[in-house]
């Protein structure tokens, strides 16, 4: 049973319905009429729960409902509106269904045959067609208030007739309220009728007493994943809008993943060459006057000291080669660095060095070596090394113990801590002179107190950090690259957050009226919130499924521009999974932000308005 008691509404300060009282059957058709203007609709608005601006009470069943109208309304109350409202992007079925998006609800047994209507759109429908699926809407699941404002307005009286004979049967287990001003019409069906004027109900008379049915049999139905279907639904709306959104998104996602892949690529092997160069964590030792030799080494090892290496004065390694008596023959390979450590590497094949013998080389310096042979076939092969002094060359024959797993920039061979000076003493009689040497230093070591130590320990010698200028000026630099990449991924996210933001605004805007009518049939905060929140996460998928299969493919087509056409085998740019990640994260964030306004705009809707518009 329903109860209104002292319903007074205000328009600014015009009572449009003043001090309304009533109390209406659980069965039977009621019927309001009264001149245009005089509050019908308002008070149609208030009952059906979709007006929450009033004064006075709202009972159902003696209790209150005014403190929870969305859930009265979605569980009691049901609509028919004189122009329909249809919502012209869901199909059919879907219209008539509208009420199971939101809530399980029973639905009567004997559901009608909605098989001719499949296939079909809304916009291709005739009136009388759209009327039908309107009326099935309304009935589709089990309310016991139905709301008809003007239902026969647009209509002949033929079909105005029609319509009241089926709104007086469902009146049989239910109550049906109608707003008309053909008094007639209401006075051969309705049941009581309340006249209305200026806002107050002026008579109110009883014609009969309805005729109750037995209730017709229900069962419960529900929708199987009704917000992501609806979500679904609504960015299918517009597919050109919502693949010009996710176009725009993915490309800036990918120009981000881009820059940032490749500055950390570069940076990288920026910073692999340097070490390749400059050693990390080392101190260079210099000696004015006395001539380093190798027994001087066992005094300036020190804890945290993995590596004295010492260089000869006026020596050069020329290069290696298969061939003793040939170093200039096109197999002899330039050696850039042949005094690196190597207990940090890590081996691809064979084993560290153990004699002086002993060689390790890099992986690229392998290929270079073997062309298009199997690297493997290195092991264990005779490789002879030539170094110059004093404008001789000599040659000392090594064994190819091991390949180490990276690429070097330059080639590169490692043996032991100062074989080769070992090697050269055996071959020549001469003295070799050292007045340069590199301590290689544990990582976590402090570098200062090092040097300090040291200094104080050999006032004769010079120690100097290694590299630590030349580092700190590329670090410089590198930062500043980044900063500008950083500054085009910012302005990149901004033009996507722009993008979207606008997207979704103007839907909003454009469906304001469809979220409306959902409110009608039962649609609560919280499904446009699940809509909304669907919505991006489906726009993010999309648009992460367009950006990794590209970027994929982008980094796989740069490795190989860089590999034939730039003959670079030592840039390889990797696929950041990390990244990756961090991305898709990063794009879900952008997109609920985006859909910050739509979702303010949707909670703070007056349900009436947007109807009217
Ligand atoms: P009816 O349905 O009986 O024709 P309504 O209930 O639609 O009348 O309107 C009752 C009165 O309230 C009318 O005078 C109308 O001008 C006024 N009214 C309706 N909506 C608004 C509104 N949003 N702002 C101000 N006045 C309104
Ligand atoms: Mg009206």
């Amino acid at each position: 049973m329903l109860e209104l008691k002292h319903i007074v509404k205000r328009y600014d300060y015009m009572k449009v319905l003043d001090d309304i009282s009533m109390v209406l059957p659980e069965v039977g058709m009621i019927g309001i009429v009264g001149p245009s203007g005089c509050g019908k609709s308002t008070l149609l608005n208030i009952i059906g729960g979709i007006d929450k601006q009033f004064s006075g009470e709202l009972l159902y069943n003696h209790k209150s409902v005014k403190k929870s109208l969305s859930k009265y309304r979605q569980q009691h109350v049901s609509f028919i509106f004189q122009h329909l409202h249809l919502i012209m992007w869901l199909s059919i079925k879907e219209n008539m269904k509208l009420s199971l998006f939101f809530h399980k609800q029973s639905v009567l047994d004997q559901t009608m045959d909605l098989s001719e209507y499949h296939h079909q759109k809304i916009s291709t429908l005739s009136f009388g067609q759209r009327q039908r699926i309107a009326y099935i809407r309304a009935f589709y699941q089990y309310k016991d208030i139905i709301l008809c404002d003007e239902p026969t307005g647009s209509l002949d009286p033929h079909h105005a007739l029609e319509i009241m004979k089926l709104l007086k049967k469902e009146s049989q287990e239910k109550l049906v309220i109608i707003v008309s001003h053909d008094l007639e019409l209401i006075q051969s069906f309705c049941d009581e009728i309340y006249s209305m004027k200026d806002g107050h109900i002026v008579e109110h008379t009883t014609l009969h007493q309805p005729i109750t049915s037995f209730p017709y049999p229900k069962h419960s139905k529900r929708m199987l994943f009704p917000s992501l279907r609806l979500s679904w639904k609504s960015l299918m709306s517009n597919k050109k809008r919502t693949f010009q959104m996710i176009f725009g998104f993915s490309l800036s996602l990918i120009c981000i993943l881009l820059t940032l892949t490749m500055s950390q690529n570069l940076e990288y092997q920026i910073n692999q060459y340097i070490s390749s160069l400059i050693p990390p964590s080392s101190i260079s030792l210099k000696s004015q006057n006395v001539s380093f030799d190798l027994d001087m080494i066992k005094e300036l090892r020190k804890h945290q000291v993995n590596r004295i290496q010492l260089f000869l004065d006026d020596y050069e390694c020329l290069g290696i080669g298969f061939v003793e008596k040939q170093y200039q023959q096109s197999q002899t390979l330039f050696i850039a660095d042949d005094s690196s450590p190597y207990s940090h590497l890590l081996l691809k094949y064979g084993t560290f060095p153990q004699e002086d013998h002993d060689i390790i080389v890099s992986l690229s310096t392998a290929s270079h070596l073997c062309g298009n042979q199997d690297i493997q076939k290195l092991l264990g092969k005779k490789i002879y090394a030539w170094y110059k002094h004093e404008h001789r060359v000599i040659s000392i024959e090594y064994d190819v113990v091991g390949i180490t797993s990276q690429k070097t920039t330059v080639d590169t061979l490692y043996q032991k801590e100062n074989a080769y000076i070992r090697l050269l003493k055996e071959k020549e009689e001469f003295s070799l002179q050292s007045h340069l040497g590199i301590l290689y230093v544990d990582q976590d070591a402090s570098m200062e107190k090092m040097i300090q130590n040291y200094k104080h320990d050999f006032p004769q010698f010079q120690f100097i950090e290694t590299g630590a200028s030349t580092r700190k000026q590329v670090h410089s630099v590198m930062s500043q690259i980044k900063m500008i990449l950083y500054i085009f991924s910012t302005l990149a996210i901004l033009s996507s957050l722009f993008l979207i933001g606008e997207v979704m605004f103007f839907n909003t805007l454009q469906k304001k009226k469809d979220y409306a009518i959902m409110t009608c049939f039962g649609a609560r905060l919280k499904d446009f919130v699940k809509l909304i929140f669907f919505e991006s996460i489906e726009i993010v998928i999309f648009s992460l499924g367009v950006v990794f299969v590209f970027y994929i493919q982008i980094v796989y087509g740069l490795n190989i521009i860089v590999k034939e056409l730039l003959f670079n085998q030592t840039i390889v740019f990797s696929i950041d999974f990390m990244l990756m990640g961090q991305v898709a994260v990063f794009s879900i964030v952008i997109v609920l932000l985006c859909q910050i306004i739509p979702m303010i705009t949707i909670l703070k809707m007056n349900t009436i308005e947007a109807l009217k518009g």
